[in-house]
């Protein structure tokens, strides 16, 4: 009997065969995508890559940076880990020597991490023009305490223009300075906690701090915006009354420490430690960080700015207060205290540096004069800490050796 083709049987049969296509391309494409794993490009040189990144359809890009152990043209770095499956136009992102960082590359860069660092005070940013003010360029007082915004916003951008990138204190008072070769560390401070340093206009839809983008933190986060590079950070001392806003002490405290600012002590009254006694003094320094502690816990800084600078002599009997001392019941420990005045600190690596007793520069304008910060940053030219880029070394001139102190454990280069 002969057999009827069935329809059915006909559909079934290209569905099995589509099927089994499809198996097999996915089995296909799944050993294909084996094969395409991100190789090691370290140390492959430039001519290698491309072609690599070209037969993988790979966009590449690449970055160029001095090595302390790859030669010149060859890969430091890669983006895409080895063995992580490529995808189609995927973006390799190489880091090329520009060769051995040494001698020659110091000499270039004029490197000098025995020289010194700008610590800058400031206190109110009032949001004015400079010429809306009676005073020098942007002081908002006689004696340039308080700065114009207009001012402000000069200032940070002279100092990224002049090559500084900034470095939080605390890491300054340990030795750790992270600046790229070729550039210099400044650190910024502001003291009495005012409400123009963080001011609160309420609150966004989302519940995060509105913030004033004409004070301080505002300016500074627009910088950190314009200036990838620039490492915004800064250290605000405070008082009893922090900054002026009660309702949102907490939450102020909390958003700086979380976007990379630090918190430090200048005393609960802005006390005088000339005109105090044992106890006063004490007081004056461990209630304010008892008040640290409750609310932000082991994320503040154990620094003091000296009120009035003072006293002005680390001799003077309660100085050793305002690094020892027990309010409360507790034992308080100070690592550093800054001065008021006048002009930029020694390297953390110098032999004369002392981090319980360090000068500021006052952020105010002097026509150039009685150490403004024009007179300072000219001053700075010719003596200023100027990095090899690598936080574990430190890279001296062999005539300043006399000048070494501290090293923190890190090898020394001498040129
Ligand atoms: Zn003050």
């Amino acid at each position: 009997m002969k057999r009827k083709i069935n329809s059915t049987n006909v559909i079934i049969l290209i569905v099995i065969i589509i099927l089994l296509c499809f198996l097999i391309f996915l089995i296909f494409n799944k050993s294909n995508k084996i094969e395409n794993k991100m190789a090691n490009l370290i140390n492959k040189n430039l001519k290698e890559v491309k072609e690599y990144a070209k037969a993988n359809n790979l966009s590449l890009d690449i970055i160029y940076e001095y090595s302390k152990t790859i030669e010149k043209d060859k890969v430091i770095d890669q983006s895409i880990k080895e063995d992580n499956i490529l995808k189609e136009n995927q973006k390799l992102i190489v880091t090329v020597s520009k060769g051995k960082i040494g001698k020659e590359v110091y000499n270039e860069y004029n490197v000098n991490e025995l020289g010194n660092v700008p610590i800058m005070m400031y206190h109110k940013i009032i949001d004015m023009k400079n010429d809306e003010t009676e005073y020098t360029l942007g002081n908002v007082d006689k004696d340039g305490y308080n700065r114009t915004t207009e001012a402000f916003r000069n200032d940070l951008e002279f100092y990224y223009k002049e090559g500084y990138r900034m470095i939080r204190l605390d890491d300054y008072i340990n030795g750790d300075i992270d600046v790229p070769l070729g550039k210099s560390p400044l650190i910024l401070t502001f003291d009495d906690g005012d409400k123009t340093n963080f001011n609160v206009l309420g609150k966004n839809e989302d519940g995060t701090l509105k913030i004033d983008p004409n004070c301080a933190v505002g300016i500074l986060e627009e910088f950190k915006n314009k200036y990838k590079d620039f490492n915004v950070t800064a250290t605000f001392f405070v008082m009893d009354g922090l900054f002026g806003q009660e309702e949102y002490n907490e939450e102020i405290l909390n958003w700086l420490v979380l976007h990379g600012y630090d918190i430090g002590n200048h005393t609960k009254t802005h006390v005088n430690f000339k005109n105090a006694n044992e106890t006063k003094s004490q007081e004056e320094v461990g209630y304010i960080y008892e008040k640290l502690e409750s609310i932000i816990p082991g994320k503040y800084v154990n620094i003091v700015a000296l009120p009035y600078g003072s006293p002005g002599d680390k001799n003077h009997p309660n100085y050793k207060y305002v690094l020892n001392g027990v309010y409360n019941g507790k034992k308080y420990n100070t690592s550093a205290a800054l001065r008021v005045g006048w002009t930029s600190e020694v390297s953390p690596f110098n032999k004369n540096f002392d981090k319980t007793f360090l000068k500021r520069i006052r952020a105010y304008d002097n026509n150039g004069k009685e150490f403004d910060i024009q007179m300072s940053f000219e001053n700075l030219k010719t003596n200023k800490y100027i990095s090899d880029g690598d936080q574990n070394t430190i890279v001296i001139k062999s005539d300043s050796e006399t000048n070494l102190g501290e090293t923190y454990n890190k090898e020394v280069i001498k040129y």
